[in-house]
């Protein structure tokens, strides 16, 4: 055990998590072709530390310490061979280190470590939507050590952990004078090119360009210098932003390993002033169904980040497959969870982005059936559950689902429109058939005398559609 010692801060051993284990072992063995991502998990969990102190600091202003400007810097040693990642953002305390750095608090991790197949390319693209956070240090480092004091608390509060990532980690009592966080990485063996600026600088302009906050690289001269934007994207001016900005945005965003499908900006003036930058992946998260997954954009309020949507109240759950950012001008910064859920702005906003949104999607089936046939199997299932949501849009969004039918029974191609369309003379009904499994319903003798008949009928094999027809008796003026 290295570290300074004294009577009070004799350093504690602690066992992780099992499942903190596990996933420390899959990482290390499925992410090592991607390993830079370690810096762009450090420097986004740097930025976030930023963004709840600023968040808390709403309410008690001396959590500043007389240090308002958040910031992340990197620095390099390389005689010891580390790399540091600090911030001066929240800072943990001896409770925040054990709960967050030793166990995995999030859920849905354990489905997540269900879902991994073992095949290695696989499961990494998963563990990238996943989002690794912290212990993906471990990808380069075999010691990191975390010194941390939070915001708030005397100098005394401050605390050491420590850990090779095996098994265990350890705790000892550190003062420290300045709130924050440093992560130093002791990199293992064949990992020098992170002590390389040029290395650094082109991993952070690749992963954290758009992290709201600046990212400052400590230089030869011993100056720190800004890498990264460090400006909120959404603010800047459409025309300023060409696709890749708002590709690599959405990336660093997400975590998503696919571009997104569609994007919509809005900058929205007016006697209410907001600004939307909402995305439709195009592909699914694996914690879709998850019912506390953060899914839904995130709120800003004067671009300090107040919240992820977990309550829908932005946007609807059938759309929480959406991802971006709303930024209101007008709501109040020290806004609660119970004011959004009364609040005329909010509603506003709301029903103006699904209309975009639903627009979008039109325009998408429309145009580009490739497109929209990739969002239908990735999301369709969640939009099932858009009428009965929002009785308001029923019809617009019945408009927007795929169906298998008797004449396609390869894809879900079919809309209600195409299926009006094509109906024999004096068909007076949309028919569907419901069952368990699309080869049970094809096979079904209740199909026999239809087609004979030469009349379609629509094969409704998920869970959600029975609940879906009993929403819907019609589509125009055609009863289903
Ligand atoms: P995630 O960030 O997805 O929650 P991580 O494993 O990256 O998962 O981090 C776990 C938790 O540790 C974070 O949620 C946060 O509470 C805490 N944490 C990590 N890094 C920092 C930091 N630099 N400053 C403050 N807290 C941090």
């Amino acid at each position: 055990m290295d570290g300074p010692m004294s009577d009070t801060a004799t350093p504690e051993t602690h066992e992780f998590q099992a499942e903190v284990r596990q996933l420390l072992d899959l990482m290390i063995h499925s992410l090592y072709s991607s390993r830079e991502i370690f810096l762009r998990e450090l420097v986004s969990n740097a930025a976030d530390a930023a963004d709840r102190l600023r968040f808390e600091a709403l309410q008690d202003a001396s959590l500043f310490e007389n240090d308002p400007e958040p910031e992340v810097r990197i620095s390099v040693d390389a005689e010891a061979r580390t790399v540091t990642i600090s911030d001066n953002g929240i800072g943990m305390n001896r409770t925040d280190v054990i709960d967050n750095l030793g166990t995995i608090a999030r859920s849905g991790t354990r489905r997540f470590l269900d879902a991994l197949t073992g095949d290695q390319k696989q499961d990494a693209q998963l563990i990238g939507q996943f989002g690794v956070g912290f212990y993906s240090a471990f990808i380069v480092a075999d010691k990191v050590s975390v010194h941390t004091r939070r915001a708030g608390e005397p100098a005394s509060a401050g605390i050491r952990w420590e850990s090779d990532g095996k098994g265990a980690f350890t705790l000892e009592s550190a003062p420290r004078e300045a709130r924050g966080t440093d992560v130093v990485l002791h990199l293992a063996e064949g990992q020098d090119e992170f002590l390389e600026r040029e290395r650094l600088r082109s991993v952070i302009r690749r992963y954290s360009d758009h992290i709201a906050i600046p990212v400052r690289l400590l230089d030869e001269a011993g100056e720190h210098d800004t890498v990264n934007q460090a400006s909120a994207l959404w603010m800047r001016p459409r025309t300023e932003l060409g696709d890749d900005d708002y590709q690599q945005f959405y990336q660093q965003l997400t975590f998503d390993t696919e571009p997104p499908l569609r994007w919509i900006h809005n900058q929205v003036e007016g006697d209410q002033s907001y600004t939307s930058l909402l995305f439709i992946p195009g592909q699914r998260p694996f914690d879709l169904f998850e019912p506390e997954s953060g899914h839904g954009p995130r709120l800003y309020v004067r671009r300090v980040f107040i919240m992820e949507d977990r309550e829908h109240r932005l946007l609807p759950r059938y759309l929480r497959f959406v991802r971006g950012v709303v930024d209101s001008d007008d709501l109040p910064l020290n806004v609660s969870r119970e004011l959004l859920q009364h609040n005329r702005q909010v509603d506003r906003i709301r029903a103006a982005s699904v209309k975009r949104i639903l627009d979008t999607l039109e325009r998408m089936a429309s145009d580009d059936a490739e497109a929209y046939s990739r969002f239908w199997n990735a999301f369709g299932t969640v939009l099932k559950e858009g009428p009965v949501e929002d009785p308001k849009n029923a019809e617009r969004v019945a408009g927007l689902l795929r169906f298998y039918s008797t004449t396609a029974e390869d894809a879900p191609t079919v809309s209600l429109a195409d299926y009006v369309e094509r109906m024999k003379p004096g068909q007076k009904a949309i028919y569907y058939l419901t069952g368990e499994g699309l080869a049970a319903i094809r096979n079904s003798p209740h199909l026999e005398v239809f087609r004979k008949r030469g009349i379609e009928v629509l094969l409704l094999a998920e869970p959600v559609d029975e609940w879906l027809v009993t929403h819907l008796p019609q589509f125009g003026d055609t009863p289903l």
